[in-house]
This record gives structure tokens, C-alpha cells and sequence, in this order.
């Protein structure tokens, strides 16, 4: 495990950007990172569930889909502890505003 990828699991990995504009730099960044947590998680295999919207952690798809769906769907809001994800510690906080 990386220096970064530690550091980011250790403050709880932000969770902020999920509420951000897709469209943002942020956005991306947050994804990007979520991707690589989750990847890490299951021993870095290149097909991880979906948490996207549509795919809602039934399907499996490339790494590189499943940041596309979340780029262009957007991550299913009902999903916040993102247990199958790596990352369970805290809850995102998208449907209380
Ligand atoms: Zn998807």
C-alpha cells in the first residue's frame, strides 16, 4: 500500500466530493481516488462492483467503467458507508442537505 492511498484511508478518505458537481475537478479527483481504494480492497482486480446509480453494487465492470458510470451517472445516493468499497468508517453526506 502506498504512502498516499494510506494517508487517504487514514483521515477517512473524504467523502465530500460525491456531493460536489460531477463536472468539478474535485469530482474527478475524489473518484479517482475512490477507484483506487476499492481496487486495493479486493487485491487489485481490474473488474470491481458498480456503485454508480445504475449499477448500484450488482454489476461488475472494469475499473476504468465503473469511473466513467460515476462520472456520468453519479454514485446511488442510498450508498454511503461504501463497505464494499474500503472505506465503511464514515457516512457521506449527500441526502441530509
Ligand atoms: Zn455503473
Amino acid at each position: 500500500m502506498d504512502t498516499i492511498l494510506s494517508e487517504l484511508i487514514n483521515n477517512k478518505m473524504d467523502k465530500e466530493w460525491v456531493c460536489l458537481s460531477r463536472f468539478s475537478k474535485e469530482y474527478g479527483n475524489g473518484a479517482r481516488n475512490f477507484i483506487r481504494i476499492a481496487r486495493s480492497n479486493v487485491g487489485n482486480l481490474d473488474m470491481i462492483v458498480g456503485p454508480c446509480i445504475h449499477c448500484k453494487n450488482v454489476e461488475r465492470h472494469h475499473y476504468d467503467v465503473v469511473y466513467e458510470h460515476l462520472v456520468i451517472k453519479g454514485m446511488d445516493p442510498f450508498y454511503t458507508t461504501w463497505v464494499l468499497h474500503g472505506n465503511p468508517s464514515s457516512k457521506t453526506g449527500c441526502l441530509q442537505k
